[in-house]
């Protein structure tokens, strides 16, 4: 069964509803799943959460969302993230930080052949990057299933392990190989980072891994940072997407 893969909204309200009305509109997808952070730097951290439980069958915390309920040190955060996560801390609702404290940071799903990890399958809590193939060839060995669907870095893109081993990246959609793994990035919806301001997500349909891009009211989302406060740089980010 087709299904969806989202990441990294980061109370963005405005990118999470167009990416779910873009999913919604693709009939047979039967699923949603969430790989993590769904607050900091952005607006509207209560109101995704509503709607992220509402949705996805999978929820995962992400790097972000353990900041706010102070399960991970964020004194390595750099100034704006730091200062988004401790407004977050001051607005989100009791119901949500319990939401929170029980999303998990890992989930296997034997029935899709396939894993769910905000960071990396080796040591989840580490919050660790794959950025490059060799990145890549380290984690194929800390997973058993054919794919691995991952956020954290918000640049989407796939490394594919062929039968004999080689490692191949693509950063757009490609064909599924039967005898090839995958460790797929579905990138951010809410604060992409690789230079395109359209929200990202995944969605696998039978023989393709799909990478979407999605318009949003970006500027939305800027104008309900400004009003709350939030850094500069964070608002003006979004426009570029990066
Ligand atoms: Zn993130």
């Amino acid at each position: 069964m087709p299904y969806a893969v989202i990441s990294d909204v980061h109370s963005n309200l405005s990118a999470l509803h167009a990416v779910l009305k873009d999913i919604e509109r693709r009939q047979e997808v039967s699923a949603v799943y969430f790989t993590g952070d769904v607050v900091g730097y952005g607006p509207k951290p209560d109101e995704c959460i509503d709607i992220i439980k509402e949705h996805c069958n999978i929820c995962l915390a992400g790097n972000h969302d353990w900041a706010v309920i102070g399960y991970t040190d964020i004194s390595y955060f750099n100034e704006n993230a730091l200062k988004a996560s401790l407004w977050t801390r001051s607005v989100i609702s009791d119901e949500h930080i319990e939401d929170i404290t029980n999303f998990k940071i890992i989930k296997k799903m034997p029935d899709l052949n396939a894993m769910f990890v905000h960071s990396t399958p080796d040591a989840p809590e580490d919050w660790k990057y794959i950025f490059t193939t060799s990145d890549a060839e380290h984690c194929f060995q800390h997973f058993d299933h054919q794919f691995c669907f991952i956020g954290h870095s918000h640049f989407p893109g796939i490394f594919e392990k062929k039968a004999d081993g080689d490692i191949v990246e693509y950063k757009g959609s490609i064909k599924i190989n039967e005898t090839s793994r995958y460790i797929i990035n579905s990138g951010s919806v809410g604060q992409p980072r690789d230079g395109d301001p359209r929200a990202s997500y995944v969605y696998i349909n039978g023989d393709f891994i799909n990478i979407i891009r999605v318009e949003y009211d970006i500027i939305s989302t800027q104008m309900d940072m400004m009003a709350v406060g939030l850094p500069p740089r964070l608002i003006e980010r979004l426009t570029h997407g990066f």
